[in-house]
């Protein structure tokens, strides 16, 4: 219960506060400038960062910009506009928010690229993110433990999706996978009817699962008519939906036509729901709370004259530089252990996921 004083000494108790926390001064104005709603972890990152910021006594301005590039930039703008100390970007097209940084920049205004980084110049103070080659490491890695490679020798039809090429993270996430799909792919163990693979082939623009599902229908049609598809890589789940609804569509999850082994990303209900029912195989789940925490030491240290916290210094270059970075660990979720990991950390309630 919190006590509060209002103008000539009326002494009001309130019970619904109980939630905001005390914060006697104004740590500054923070602009957070998020991608799209139209998946569930960009609202929980928008969410997790407005508590944590206003509970460390920042003010906060959140912004979604649905996937619509000038829209990110006007609000972007309009953030600098009203006197941001900082803003924190995840950007829809990595490479297009340029002269908005250069605004930014002559305003004195801090830049964290938060989880996507931004490309292509150097007023980019930091970057909090996943570890997101890891990411794709534990994508193909859940390939290989769904078709249990250990104790069956295949060959095995794969295909292969990638995320949007225009967001950096879709090369890593490739590339991670390819790390350890490739020599299996070269020996034989797999094989990719379609013969599609590289992100230029493969690149799923703005994540979109219909542009997935489009895809998936096409390769159905034009290869699997006699043979059966035994795995598909998908870097995210929303794609993942649109994979598997399309191998719906041609009588997969059935008895005699298992659903092949899918992956995923970002441990969203629907997606978790499809994996208790045995239709997607993994996701991999990265706690948009941790990435929030990191992002407000980041910011906190930032205006208050601090080093921000960071553990790699190599991996992100923009194009113009490398820029500071601090990697949370992913972690792979599948029949198994998601129970354990995504409702034993608090993330979701059980009831969320099953009736
Ligand atoms: C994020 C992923 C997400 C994807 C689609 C990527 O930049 O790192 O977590 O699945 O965007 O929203």
């Amino acid at each position: 219960m919190k006590a509060i004083l209002l103008g000539a000494g009326a002494l009001v108790v309130s019970t619904a506060l109980t939630a905001v926390p005390a914060v006697s001064q104004d740590a500054g104005f923070v602009g957070i400038s998020m991608p799209t709603q139209s998946s569930a972890r960009w609202i929980s990152d928008g969410q997790s960062m407005v508590e944590q910021f206003e509970a460390a006594g920042y003010r906060t301005d959140l912004q979604y910009a649905e996937d619509d590039i000038p829209n990110q930039l006007a609000q972007i703008e309009n953030m600098i506009v009203r006197g941001v100390d900082a803003l924190v970007i995840a950007s829809i097209d990595g490479t297009t928010l340029t002269s908005a940084l250069e605004d930014a920049a002559a305003n004195g205004i801090k830049v964290i690229a938060y989880d996507r980084l931004i490309r292509g110049s150097e007023h980019v103070d930091y970057y909090a993110t996943f570890d997101n080659f890891q990411v794709g490491v534990q994508q193909g890695q859940s390939l290989i433990d769904g078709l249990d490679l250990a104790n069956n020798e295949g060959p095995f039809n794969l295909e292969v999706f990638g995320g949007s090429p225009d967001d950096n993270n879709a090369y890593f996430f490739y590339d991670g996978a390819m790390s350890v799909l490739q020599p299996l792919i070269d020996d034989g163990t797999f094989v990719i009817r379609s013969g599609q693979t590289g992100m230029d082939t493969v690149g799923t623009l703005r994540w979109d699962g219909s542009v997935a599902q489009a895809r998936m229908d096409n390769l159905l049609s034009a290869h699997y008519t006699e043979d059966r598809v035994d795995a598909v890589l998908s870097p995210y789940d929303g794609l993942s939906i649109g994979i598997i609804s399309s191998l719906r569509g041609v009588g997969y999850g059935s008895d005699d036509m298992p659903m092949p082994i899918v992956s995923g990303q970002d441990a969203e209900v629907p997606s978790v729901k499809a994996i208790v029912a045995g239709d997607q195989y993994s996701t991999i789940f990265k706690d948009t709370r941790e990435l929030a925490r990191v992002t407000v030491g980041m910011v906190a240290a930032l205006l208050g004259g601090g080093e921000p916290e960071i553990n790699d210094t190599e991996t992100y270059d923009n194009g113009v530089k490398v820029v500071p970075s601090y990697l949370l660990y992913p972690v792979l979720v599948t029949a198994d252990n998601w129970e354990q990991v995504l409702v034993g950390s608090g993330y979701y309630t059980a009831d969320q996921i099953v009736d």
